[in-house]
């Protein structure tokens, strides 16, 4: 008796210490998760063990492109840092129907993640040869990446090669294949966008919760941004067509699914952080260019191919829900982009989440049940502005920052210059409050700045960059470039600043012309 509760002790002890808890037992796969009998016919599946590699993925690609050439093509978009070609996918058919809705998928961004990869070359195979698919591409227009970062899904690894997070880099654009995705999908013109990924169901910080750590129990998490620069409009729509009509997908197939949520230590508590608002990961970076976005989590971090087959088909149902919903409300959806391009609300710089305590449902490890706990819960779909100015009719950049520039014009911002030199009257940021963090993020020593702005008269030279902010992706420069927002190019250290310095760049309220 005393060594058996020495032993539970024990067993208490290491589920709340140890990082890594228990892997999930087959009991709870066989109860929770049973694997689909379905046929699934991608390369990973021609082998017994391991994902489709980058290899056989262009083996794949090359093949079906040569027996659908009617439909089905791909290109090169660029090279992952160890040089290997990144493809993207292009279904498109030949038809009457002209002005196709163009939608945008990706998986394989965090390289760990191979159910993502795997649905997305599942989705090119049934829209290739899936005969009661056939007509879909008579309405849409399908650009796929599947394995958007290479070198990290070789390794099976989150990072890219030289270590960055391509899901946080998506404003500062430290990395080659952020880049090389940007551009191509600033170019293809993406009326929806859904980025695909996989979650892990042990989380650090549930070891401290239950008896013997718990384990996220829902087959998907949807992410839809919560950011108030992506207008309203477009963020109710998003939420109550897509969204929607993917929960309604899920339910129906038997695959349980809640909004997105991490966790995080909260003074030794454990809180919920549910939604984002965050621009330097996909969701959100993509709605603020006035487009549907949404990143799916499918259930599957380490848990290696347990239940792969399952994974697939639910990352696959809700890829054909986006395509369906598109398809079905495709008048409603170009009126609510348009809508959302005329926006001129407020340029809102920070914003608080609301905390409410919820009921989410976990696996207990302990007792391989589900159980629920009410768990704090801040929610970045409920977000409250707390700092705003107004949204100014353009920036201008300073001719030497040609950097920033560059990277602006890769998010798909158009930036013209004066044709000649002209005195304006602009608002000038000076900086106020300047802390430099020791500790580097993401490759960088951050910079949290706080910078009053002052109306001044100034010349500036011929080739001094504008930014209208009445152009489609305009929301997204208002978050990149208003410095104290938490992904802005000041915040990144892309622009480097110091305390009492102005910045290069600055806004006009006025109307300006460039001529
Ligand atoms: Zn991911």
């Amino acid at each position: 008796m005393k060594s058996s509760l020495h032993f539970l002790s024990f067993l208490f002890l290491a589920s709340s210490v140890c990082a890594q808890p228990s892997p999930q037992s087959k009991k709870i796969t066989e109860t929770f998760y049973p694997e689909l009998d379905i046929e699934v016919n991608t390369p990973a599946f021609a082998k017994k063990k391991g994902f489709t590699n980058h290899e056989e993925m262009m083996a794949f690609l090359k093949v079906l492109s040569e027996k659908h050439p009617e439909k089905m093509s791909f290109k090169i978009i660029g090279q992952s840092q160890k040089g290997k070609d990144i493809p993207m996918v292009m279904l498109k058919a030949k038809s009457a129907e002209t002005d196709k809705i163009k939608i945008w998928m990706q998986g394989g961004l965090h390289g760990n993640e191979p159910a993502s990869t795997e649905t997305m070359l599942y989705l090119i195979e049934q829209l290739c040869t899936n005969p009661a698919l056939e007509s879909k591409l008579d309405e849409i227009e399908l650009a796929i990446v599947p394995m958007a970062n290479i070198d990290g899904y070789e390794k099976q690894d989150r990072y890219s090669a030289n270590g960055l997070d391509l899901n946080r880099d998506q404003t500062k654009l430290a990395a080659p294949e952020t880049n090389f995705l940007k551009k191509a999908f600033s170019e293809f013109g993406a009326e929806v966008a859904v980025d695909f990924h996989e979650y892990k169901p042990y989380r650090k910080d549930y070891a401290m919760l239950g008896e013997f750590g718990i384990a996220g129990y829902f087959d998907a998490m949807l992410l839809y941004s919560g950011n108030l620069n992506v207008p309203q409009n477009l963020r109710d729509f998003t939420e109550k067509t897509f969204i929607e009509d993917t929960r309604a997908v899920l339910a129906k197939n038997n695959f349980s699914y809640h909004d997105y949520f991490s966790s995080g230590d909260y003074h030794g508590e454990v809180h919920l952080n549910q939604g984002s608002n965050n621009a330097r990961s996909s969701a959100t970076n993509v709605a603020l260019t006035n487009t549907i976005s949404a990143l799916i989590e499918i259930r599957g971090v380490d848990l290696g191919r347990t239940s792969f087959k399952r994974r697939i088909n639910c990352g696959y149902l809700i890829a054909m829900s986006f395509i369906q919903s598109a398809i079905e409300n495709k008048r409603e959806l170009r009126s609510q982009l348009i809508e959302a391009t005329k926006s001129t609300h407020i340029a809102v710089i920070k914003s608080k989440k609301s905390v409410k305590e919820m009921p989410v449902k976990f696996i207990d490890i302990g007792s391989s049940s589900i159980i629920e706990l009410t768990i704090p819960v801040h929610n970045a779909n409920e977000m409250m502005a707390t700092f705003t100015r107004t949204r100014p009719s353009a920036y201008l950049i300073q001719k030497d920052q040609t950097e920033v520039v560059e990277k602006l014009k890769t998010l798909g911002l158009t930036i013209e210059q004066l044709a000649s030199s002209k005195e304006l009257k602009v608002e000038v940021y000076t900086v106020t409050e300047f802390e430099r963090e020791p500790e580097k993020y993401e490759g960088v020593n951050r910079q949290n700045v706080q910078t009053t702005t002052e109306l001044k008269t100034i010349v500036f030279e011929a080739g001094t960059y504008v930014l209208y902010t009445n152009q489609a992706r305009a929301n997204l420069a208002i978050e990149i470039l208003e410095p104290e927002t938490t992904n802005s190019m000041v915040s990144f250290s892309v622009i480097e600043t110091e305390l009492n310095q102005t910045l290069p760049y600055y806004r006009s309220l006025a109307p300006i012309t460039i001529d």
